[in-house]
Formats: C-alpha cells, structure tokens, sequence
C-alpha cells in the first residue's frame, strides 16, 4: 500500500469525516442505473477492514477526471487517499445529498457506510443528470486476492 500522493493533494473544504447531530440517520438504497451488479464472484473482492463485509469488486474501479485514486485534504488537515467505483453493494449511502465542498465538480455528494458495521468507507458522488459513483477511502477497505494470488 502506498501512501499519499502529496504532490496531489487537493486542498477544499468540506467533507469532513464527521457524525452528523441533530439529525436522525436516514438509509436510503442506492440505485446505480445501468451498472452491471458485481458479486464476491467476480474476481479481487474488496471488503471492510473493520468487520470484512464485501463491499465491492476490483473490476468496479473506474477512473475519474483520468485517475482511479485521488488524494483529498480537508482544513483539519485530515488526508483521504479515495478511490473512486462504479458500484459499491455493500455500502450504505447517509444523509442528504449536498453540493457543498464537493470534491468532484459537478457531483453532490452524501456519506456512504458500509452496511454491516456502519463504519464510514468514503461518499456517494452523483452528477445532476443522475451519473453516480463511489469514492471509497482506501484505507478502510482491503482487496483480497483471487485463488491465484494476482492482484487486479
Ligand atoms: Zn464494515
């Protein structure tokens, strides 16, 4: 594992990895239109460090603005190393959209958890005509190798 790429930090607010108060969670199921499902079959699978759910797949990682991985900085000074996947299916996505500090121009964006031990696994960036996709921090999952030991 690599650590960040501090040549590339791009430095914006917002997005802390905050708990929101005040008000009550709300779970509302993702929908990816168009995106083929990827299940734990399908190759490198990528799960929660926490508690080892699946999360998604290494053949979901897209590239986004040219690059799969972005490394994002907050004003705390907090580093997210972020990858970005079509799909995610075991996440969870929180709160309500917002356009505030969006990382990814163009995206709002809402807290995704994983949706077993609700630990914090990144965001949910969708576009204004409905493109979506996930920017994970990498730090919180792990990619499991196939039988054959290669990674993706
Ligand atoms: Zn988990």
């Amino acid at each position: 594992m690599h650590g960040p790429d501090l040549q590339n930090v791009e430095i914006l607010a917002g997005l802390h990895c905050k708990k929101e108060k005040g008000s009550k969670p709300v779970l509302v199921t993702h929908n990816d239109p168009g995106v083929e499902p990827v299940g734990p079959e399908s190759g490198s699978r990528i799960v929660c460090r926490f508690c080892r759910n699946y999360i998604t797949a290494a053949r979901a990682k897209i590239e986004m603005r040219g690059r799969h991985t972005h490394v994002f900085a907050n004003p705390a000074g907090v580093v997210f190393e972020v990858g970005c996947f079509s799909i995610a299916p075991g996440c969870r996505n929180q709160g309500e959209m917002s356009a505030e500090f969006s990382w990814f121009s163009g995206y709002d964006w809402r807290f995704s958890l994983c949706s077993q031990c609700r630990a914090h696994l990144g965001w949910y960036f969708q576009s204004g005509t409905g493109n979506g996709f996930y920017g994970l921090i990498l730090g919180h999952l792990d990619e499991l190798f196939d039988e054959e030991g290669r990674k993706q």
